[in-house]
This record gives structure tokens, sequence and C-alpha cells, in this order.
């Protein structure tokens, strides 16, 4: 038995607290983690508050993201007393996650986490640092380059955007950060943002085509934001895109892509291939300033996690979460 957060469904009524639960028997291929910490995502929230169909059986246990110590294993990669992260791969949808004492995954879906990083660390980046990782690499497969000219990170105090900003600065890129919250610019200012963006200056129908702005750009607002940042790219300009904070929609035009040869590239971190969730989490090891990611953290209890979670869908978290569960 273990403590967990468990969501219940009966008829249309969900219902969530922390509760004893039995995990499924080890199956071949499986390792049991003893979890350190655990986090909240953009994603925890949906499913913890039931604002979207993010959770596809009940009863389930939330949390995309867990760090933790191998227990036992029945994968040929792990032994016991292995440091272990996990992202995504369902877990916290389909699969029992990672807002509990202990969890059953699949090895596949296990990555050994680096010397350097923390299992705190590694839940401070979670989900929402490993995505942004990948935006930015998606940016340099793209070739974009601080000498071409500012980047532009949106919904830029979020996790996502805390950690982008911070990795963007740290590569020597300028960057805009867009935020609804100017009240946070020192916070943005001291991850490296070079300067703010009023959200509003993003809202409202784009034009086919603005004044070319930003040579890169990670996105996780979506809507009229993502379809005025990608009006307002330079040419030969790339947007990372991976989120919907602000909406799923995207009344853009096909002008910056035919006229500026702008791309537009997607990114995914829940199926992303295993090689590049190491090269994400190695690159984290070395790029990412461990004293600008403390910033960013804010701890809450494992109780605490559902009077919490829909802060998220207000706008209303800073930073990252941090649910230390078992800490050493
Ligand atoms: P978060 O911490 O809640 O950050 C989202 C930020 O977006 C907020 O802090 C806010 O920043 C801004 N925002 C919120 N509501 C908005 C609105 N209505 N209009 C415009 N801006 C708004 O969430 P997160 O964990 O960083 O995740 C961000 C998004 O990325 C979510 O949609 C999440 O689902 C998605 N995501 C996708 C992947 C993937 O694999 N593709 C992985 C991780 C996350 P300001 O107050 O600074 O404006």
């Amino acid at each position: 038995m273990t403590q967990a957060i468990l969501i219940e469904k009966t008829g249309e009524t969900q219902t969530v607290g922390l509760k004893e639960i039995e995990l499924p028997p080890l199956a071949e291929g499986d390792v049991a983690v003893d979890v350190a910490f655990s986090t909240l995502n953009y994603k925890d929230a949906l499913a913890i508050t039931g604002a979207a169909p993010v959770v596809r059986t009940f009863p389930m246990v939330p949390g995309i993201d867990c760090s933790g110590i191998v227990r036992e294993s029945r994968h040929p990669d792990f032994t016991e007393g292995d440091r272990v992260v996990l992202n995504g791969w369902g877990v916290g949808e389909k699969h029992w996650g990672g807002l509990a004492g202990r969890a059953h995954l699949k090895g596949d879906w296990l990555v050994k986490l680096p010397a350097g990083v923390s299992l705190r660390q590694a839940m401070a980046i979670g989900t929402a640092g490993y995505t942004a990782m990948l935006c930015v690499m998606a940016l340099e497969a793209n070739g974009v380059t601080p000498d071409r000219g500012e980047v532009v990170v949106t919904g830029a105090t979020g996790g996502v955007g805390s950690v982008a900003t911070a990795l963007l600065a740290a590569k020597g890129f300028t960057v805009a950060a867009v935020t609804g919250r100017p009240e946070e610019e020192a916070y943005l200012k001291s991850l490296g943002a070079a300067s703010i963006v009023p959200r509003e200056e993003l809202t409202g129908k784009p034009r086919p085509l603005g004044k070319e702005r930003w040579a890169g750009a990670v996105d996780v607002v979506g809507g009229e934001v993502l379809a005025n940042v990608i009006s307002m790219m330079t040419y030969r300009g790339t947007v990372a895109a991976c989120g919907l904070a602000g909406s799923m929609n995207l009344p853009s035009s096909v002008a910056p892509f035919i006229l500026r040869g702008v791309t537009l590239a997607g990114v995914d971190s829940v199926m992303c291939p295993r090689e590049d969730r190491i090269a994400a989490w190695e690159r984290l090891a070395s790029d990412l300033d461990m004293g600008k990611l403390e910033e960013m953290v804010t701890e809450v209890a494992l109780e605490d996690v559902v009077s919490v979670a829909p802060k998220f869908l207000e706008g209303k978290v800073k930073g990252r979460i941090v649910v230390p569960v078992a800490p050493d």
C-alpha cells in the first residue's frame, strides 16, 4: 500500500483526494520506483480539476512526472538504487502516475537522471522544463542562433516559459518575455529576459503579416497570441509551438509561411522518442542554471495539490511547483 492522489468518477461526478492505494503487480519490463519528488504541470491541473478529459480511465493516480529511486526492477536496463525520472508516456492519463509514494512504470519510459541533477531539481524541471528544452532544440535544429536576432517566449512566467527564458538567455539569445503579469518584470529579468512584452500587444485579430520582430519563438499559449507571433517572425524564423494555455485555435494565415519562409515547429513531450529525451535531459544538466531554476520553485505538499491545481487554470502559477513525496 502507498499514499496517492486518487481521481475517481461516478457518473458525471469526479472526486479527488489523498488515499491509500494498492499498486498493480509488477509485470515483465516494469520497474517499481520509490517516488522522492513529484510536481504539478498544467496537464495535471486539467486532470485533477476535470477541466479537460485528460484522464482516460478511472480511478486514476495523476502526475505526469516523478523522480525517484528504483526499488525493484523487472527491466534489464535498471537495477535497485538507480536514480530515475519519468515524463509523460500517458502516465497520469492512462497509467497510474507520479503523485504517489510509489509508482510501477514501464522501464522503457524511464530515463536515468544525469549526474549533477538532483531528484528535487529533476522535478523542478519536470515536463514543463524538459518541454522547454525540446523547444530550444527545435529552434536550434532550424538554424535559429543568437546572431539572427531577438527571440520571444510567451506565457513567460509559467513553467515552460520560465525555463525557456532561462535556457535561451543562457545560450546568449536576447529574450523578449510575453506576460499578462507585468508585475513579474523583476522575476522575468532575473531569469535573463531582456525585455517584457505585455500580452495585450499580441491579442486581437492578427494581420497576415506584421512588423518583423523575432527570429525564434517558444509559444505555450496558442490562439491569437501564437497567430500574432507567427505574423511577426523575421525571414526564415522558427516558432516552437507546444501549448494551449490561451486557446486550442490558431487563427493564422499562410502568408508568413509562403512569403517569409517561417517554420512552425510542433513540440510534443509525451510520446517524444527515448533518444531525444535522453539528449534533452543531458542538455538540461549542462545548460540550465540551477540557481535560476531554484528561483522558479514553490513547494506544495502532496496533501495540498488538489487545492493548488485550479490556480493553473486561472493563470496564477508562477514558475514551477515541486511536490516533495519522500525526499532524502
Ligand atoms: P503554466 O505554468 O500554467 O504556464 C502557462 C502560462 O501561460 C501562464 O503562466 C501565463 O503566463 C500564460 N497564460 C495563462 N492563461 C493564459 C491566457 N488565457 N492567455 C494567454 N496567456 C495565458 O503552464 P505550463 O506547465 O507552463 O504549460 C504551458 C502550456 O504548455 C500548457 O498549455 C500545457 O498544456 C502545454 N504543455 C505542452 C507540452 C507538450 O508536450 N506539447 C508539455 C508541457 C506543457 P503569463 O502570466 O506570464 O502571461
